[in-house]
């Protein structure tokens, strides 16, 4: 079976020199139709049952908007949708199980929130053909578990709620206060319950327009919680919260499900899938072309597989390298040359106060800041950096930092490629910048779109080239990881390692997501106190001091995967939970 996907985003038949690819096609060439114009759309079609699968037009196309696949014959009556001619192709759905936390693991564009469209009967599926009503959908189910659920949904017995993706987006559609939002999707009768549990106290008169980036997903997991349904699904619940609030609301999404509730749900921070997840599907297949889930597994073995690349009960390898955690847990401590030796430091603004342990940064190293929001992370580097004059200790220097925020907003009117050439076109053609950065980003690919009409993820990628592009001594990156899908959050982490190492620069990353911190840092600067009212940070120490300083503060340890060497979180209580705590070793074991 062959499909021909061609992304209408890239193409640009102006720019190609007139339809290349009807052009170059043998088939066309022949005489025959495997490319035809669509005059009204101005765009090519591939007519998939006359192309020979040569590949031709994949590769001759400047824009690299046609992809050709051949799948397995047996997917075919998997189908569950395609947008259309040429359009991304989706097969096979996740099951939904009452009582359980489905996870669901996978690149970006390959289907997930297609699927949860799907489910939560937003969608009715075309079963890659004409489909017009869910009867269809009900006897394309037949003898799968999904059958009941069809059913049902149908019938509307099954109301759904979705937890959005990016909840930057809540203010544009939903004005007033947070109190008001939340009485109006209350109709469980849990409204002090949940505001307790998520910390929302203090924000219920905040105008939502107001709110930061971890406020608002915190807002957003309590109004799909107040709602009273039966089909939950929350997309990326983790991104803008710190380590502590990722772990609590995990615990609440489990407890939902245990309550009997199906509960479906995408994660990219692995510890926190692992965590909450029941069972798990993976889904593979080529962004923006197709998406294929896998049968569901258990979690341990899922995530396991999916860094592996390759599935063993459907013998398929989906990718062609492993994703390792080598054990980096103690790197030899930086020697080197010192970038900058910096005192005990205070910084009193009144409301807030942060004192910062005296200590020393080295050129080259790659320094993971980890700690609460809103504890004195960014106000301890604009001090390092000489932009915010101590209260107490003295700086005599003056670096530059280059400076990528927690939340990203941008209101840039032109192109990706403007955007990063202003920053400095001479590197957007450097082979360096484009092996080290720009291509293990996805960046090139970006280049013709227009900054405001990025996704989340997109956005973020080119918010992190641009920060990387500017010259500075100091690199201060805010959650990286926000929004990014696993595959993105290594490129990005090895692409910051390799660019510190190699151009001798050092970098403060402030993560939340503890593979990526592990994966990322060579030493640690821990954060504590009361956010919003004091902050103490440590000198920068060695990755397993520095873990287990910041594991015990938020009381839970994590234990590495003998298979795969990632972090797992232990279940609180269990027996290895109170062996690692009584050694003080709460991580890397
Ligand atoms: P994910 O949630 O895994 O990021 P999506 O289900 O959002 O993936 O999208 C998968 C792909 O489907 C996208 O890359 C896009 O190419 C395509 N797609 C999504 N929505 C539409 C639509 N309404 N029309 C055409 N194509 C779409
Ligand atoms: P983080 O980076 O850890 O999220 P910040 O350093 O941004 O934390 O802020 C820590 C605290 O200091 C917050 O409560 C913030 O409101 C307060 N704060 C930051 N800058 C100022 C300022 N210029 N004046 C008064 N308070 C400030
Ligand atoms: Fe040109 Fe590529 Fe579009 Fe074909 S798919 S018309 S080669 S830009
Ligand atoms: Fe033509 Fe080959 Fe492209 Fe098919 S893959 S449309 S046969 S050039």
């Amino acid at each position: 079976m062959r499909i021909a996907v061609i992304d209408y985003d890239k193409c640009n038949p102006d720019k190609c020199g007139h339809f290349l690819c009807e052009r170059v096609c043998p088939v066309n060439r022949m005489g025959g139709e495997a490319i035809i114009i669509d005059e009204e759309n101005y765009r090519p079609v591939i007519q998939e049952a006359s192309c020979t699968g040569c590949g031709i037009c994949v590769h001759k196309c400047p824009f690299n908007a046609i992809t050709i696949v051949n799948l397995p014959e047996e997917l075919e009556e998997g189908c569950v949708h395609r947008y259309g001619i040429n359009g991304f192709v989706l097969y096979r759905l996740p099951v939904v199980k009452e009582g359980m936390v489905v996870g669901i693991l996978g690149p970006n564009g390959t289907g997930k929130t297609t699927a949860v469209k799907i489910l939560s009967g937003q969608l009715l599926p075309n079963l890659c053909g004409g489909n017009d009503s869910w009867d269809n959908v009900i006897r394309a189910f037949r003898g799968n578990e999904l059958q009941n659920y069809f059913e049902r949904l149908k019938n509307k017995e099954i109301r759904p709620v979705v937890k959005p993706q990016y909840v930057d987006l809540i203010p544009k559609a939903v004005k007033g206060k947070v109190r008001d939002l939340l009485k109006r999707a209350d109709k469980s009768g849990k409204f002090e319950e949940v505001v307790k549990e998520l910390e929302l106290e203090n924000i219920l008169d905040r105008d939502i327009g107001h709110l930061s980036g971890g406020e608002l997903q915190r807002v957003a997991i309590a109004a799909a919680l107040l709602r009273n349904a039966e089909f939950y699904f929350f997309d990326e619940p983790s991104s803008y919260l710190d380590i502590r609030q990722r772990l609590r609301i995990a615990k609440i999404i489990r407890r939902l499900a245990e309550s009997g509730k199906n509960v479906l749900t995408v994660e990219h921070d692995l510890a926190i899938l692992d965590y909450m997840s029941d069972i798990i599907h993976v889904v593979y297949g080529k962004p923006g072309a197709y998406g294929i889930f896998s049968q569901p597994k258990s979690t341990r073995n899922g995530i396991n597989e999916f860094l592996r690349g390759y599935l063993r009960d459907e013998n398929v390898r989906f990718r062609p390298y492993e994703i390792n955690f080598s054990k980096k847990s103690e790197r030899k401590s930086q020697e080197g040359e010192i970038l900058v030796e910096y005192p005990p430091l205070v910084k009193d603004y009144g409301s807030f106060r942060l004192e910062a342990e005296g200590g020393e940064l080295y050129i080259g190293e790659v320094v993971g800041i980890v700690g609460p929001n809103g504890i004195g992370k960014t106000t301890f580097v604009k001090m390092l950096a000489g932009v915010e004059k101590p209260t107490e200790g003295e700086i005599d220097w003056s670096l530059t930092v280059s400076y990528k925020p927690q939340y990203i907003k941008t209101d840039y009117e032109g192109t990706v490629y403007e955007l990063l050439s202003k920053i400095d076109a001479g590197k957007l053609m450097s082979s360096f910048y484009k092996s080290e950065l720009l291509n293990p980003l996805g960046i090139p690919e970006l280049y013709d779109r227009q900054v405001n009409d990025l996704s989340g993820g997109e956005l973020q990628r080119v918010a992190i080239t641009a920060c990387l592009l500017r010259d500075a001594d100091l690199y201060l990156l805010d959650e990286p990881s926000a929004h990014l899908d696993v595959e993105q959050r290594l490129a990005v982490s090895k692409a910051i390692r390799s660019l510190m190492a190699k151009n001798e620069k050092t970098a403060l990353i402030v993560e939340h997501d503890v593979m990526m911190v592990d994966y990322l840092s060579d030493r640690l600067i821990v954060f504590e106190g009361e956010p919003g009212r004091f902050g103490r940070a440590s000198k920068p120490m060695g990755m397993r001091e520095g873990m287990n300083r910041f594991l015990a503060a938020v009381g839970v340890t994590f234990r590495r995967d003998p298979d795969t060497g990632r972090p797992r979180a232990n279940k609180e209580g269990s027996v290895k939970d109170r062996e690692q705590k009584e050694r003080g070793e709460y991580y890397y074991t």
